[in-house]
Formats: structure tokens, sequence, C-alpha cells
């Protein structure tokens, strides 16, 4: 069956011959107002049942659904039937009142290992299906009292280059005018660093936004908490990174979670400040520096949140390289950024 809620009106038309793309467009318009598919004066009955006979909306199980008491933030834990695999969904306010942003998930756990994630902990169960990336934003959607989803970050569970096809057909929905209608500049893909995956995603998603998990711009500490970085080299990764940013106009987001005495010396603020300037040099675009606190994963916690961060920005700000410190919120409910664990 076909996943209504996860094709554009043009896949609709394409794998439903008797349906005309215009007759696409106002189902899918029906989906998306949770409405069931029905004739009516600018859909056919005939087009109608067409659609009816192939397409479901199959829907997430909402397991449980826990607010933060420190801050406005939401952790949807979600179940898929029939596999019963578990990952989550967190809804973040943005400042502008009555607006968020969905971090959703992109795989059922992840194969990367990063040393200071909980997900990384977990390994790779499966690959999310476009259908179950979308519902995480239809399902935060649902529940909002007032204002409206503005954004999507793929910042969950999983590496969302590792499951790109899936990735690309979630986002054609989610900027789809009659499905979603999401800006896609308000979508940000976050990756380990997967070079071919930057790549693909610069052609085929060229409006979306990137960030890439830095962790340190000194290789040899990247690789003590980033296994991936054994198999990606980061000259390459940057370049990669580099290539998506001449080809989109966009610059991308350089996330960094800094870590007591692994990767928060002044020796890694002063590598940052090189790469950043080469990388501003190369592309005309500066990265945009993200600094995030690390939140602690549980159980034999191998970090601690760095008391550099300031001394680290302060290397950065002489050098004329700005950044911003990431409010990661929800870390009493395991939804800050690094806890996700589908628990
Ligand atoms: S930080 Fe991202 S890529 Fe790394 S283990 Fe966690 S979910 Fe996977």
């Amino acid at each position: 069956m076909l996943a209504l809620q996860a094709v554009t009106p043009a896949a609709l038309a394409d794998a439903v011959p008797e349906v005309t793309l215009a007759e696409a467009r106002k189902i899918i318009a029906q989906v998306h107002r949770g409405e069931p598919v029905a004739a009516s004066s600018a859909v056919r009955r005939t087009a109608a049942a067409a659609v009816q006979a192939v397409g479901h909306v199959p829907v997430l199980e909402i397991v449980s659904e826990v607010a933060s008491a420190i801050d406005p933030f939401v952790k949807y834990l979600c179940e898929s039937e029939p596999r019963g695999d578990r990952f989550e969904t967190v809804r973040i306010p943005l400042e502008d009142q009555g607006r968020f942003t969905v971090c959703v998930s992109s795989q059922v756990g992840c194969a990367l290992a990063c040393t200071f994630c909980a997900t990384g902990r977990l390994g790779l169960a499966r690959n999310l299906a476009a259908w179950e990336i979308v519902e995480q934003v239809r399902v935060v959607r649902a529940r909002l009292p007032r204002g409206r989803v503005h954004g999507v970050v793929f910042q969950g569970m999983g590496e969302p280059l590792a499951n790109l096809d899936a990735v690309l057909d979630s986002i054609a929905v989610m900027t789809e005018p009659c499905a979603l209608g999401i800006d896609a500049r308000a979508i940000t893909v976050c990756t380990a660093g997967l070079p071919v995956g930057i790549r693909r995603l610069a052609r085929e998603a060229p409006n979306v936004r990137l960030g890439l998990s830095l962790s340190s711009a000194i290789a040899a500490n990247r690789r003590k908490v980033m296994p991936i970085a054994d198999r990606h080299d980061l000259d390459d990764v940057i370049e990669a990174v580099a290539e998506h940013a001449q080809l989109t106009g966009h610059a991308p987001m350089w996330a960094l979670t800094l870590l007591d005495g692994v990767n928060d010396s002044d020796a890694d603020a002063l590598a940052l400040v090189e790469r950043a300037r080469a990388f501003a040099a190369t592309t005309g675009k500066r990265p945009r520096i993200s600094i995030v606190a690390y939140n602690a994963i549980g159980g034999d916690d191998p970090y601690r949140r760095s008391a550099r961060e300031a001394a680290f920005r302060a290397v950065l700000a002489a050098a004329q390289v700005a950044s911003h410190r990431r409010y990661s919120g929800g870390s009493d409910v395991g939804a800050a950024c690094g806890q996700l664990a589908a628990t």
C-alpha cells in the first residue's frame, strides 16, 4: 500500500494513472488536513476510488509524550507497527512565540557510535520509512494547542545521510505547499559527515540547510569521539561541505559538543579558527558555529561538560569568528542534544 502522507502530488499521479496532477494535489491536501480521500467537485469519483484502492495513511503510536519541567520542550516516544521499533521526536520552541521546530529521527538507533551520544550506544536497528519521518512532524503539529510548525531539524536519532532516499522523500512532502508547506530554508539536515551524501543532498534538495557535527577541527581529536572519522577524513568532509555551500548558496552550521579535556582546548579553538577562515576564503560563506553543552547520557558516562566554553568562545571571538551557544532544552526528560535513547 502507498503511504499517502509521504507522497507528493507528482508521485501520486505517477503511481496512480487514473489520477490527474490537479486531482492529486487536492487528494494530498485532504490527507494532510486529516480528511478521508473522497470525490469532490475537483476530484472525480474514479480518481478517488483508484487512490482508495492502493493507498492508506498509516499511523505512529505515541507511546509517551513528556513535557520538560524546565522549558517548553516536549519529547515523544513513537512506535511503528508492525515491528514495534521505538524512536523519539522532540518539539523545540522557537524564540518567536507560537513557532516550533520539530527534531525528527531518521533511523531506529544509529550505526555511527559517536561516543557522546546516547543513540550511538544503541546500534542501528533499521532505517525509518519516509512516512515515519513525515508522521513525526504531523504528530507534533496535531498536538499543538496553538501556533505552528515552522521548521524541521534532522537531528534526532540516526544519521540522515545514511537513509537519504527516505529523507529526501520526506523533505519533498514537508516542503510541498499542499502537504506540510514548510519553507525548505527552515529545514536543516545534520550529519556526522558522509561526503557522498552531502553532495547528493546539495544536488537534490538545494534549498535545505546543512549542519555538520564537527566535534573538533583537529582531526585526531575528532577521531577520538567520532568513529566515522576513521572512514572519512576531515579534509574530505569539509571539501564536500564547501561544495554544498557553493552549490546551494547556504552557509553550513558546524556543531561542536564541548567535552571536558577532550576537544575544548585553546588549540582546538585555534584550529577551528583556521578551518573557518579557510572555508570562508574558499566558499565566500562563513560557517555558523554552534557550541553545544554536553548533556549527560547516563550509565558509565565517559564525559563531563566542559568548563572552558567561555574561554573557547573567547578565542574564536578574538579572531573575529562568530559563534553562538545552542540552547539544548529538555535535559530533565532526556530530550536534549545527545540524549535520545528511545526510553
Ligand atoms: S550523534 Fe548522530 S550520527 Fe552520531 S551516533 Fe548520535 S545519532 Fe548517530
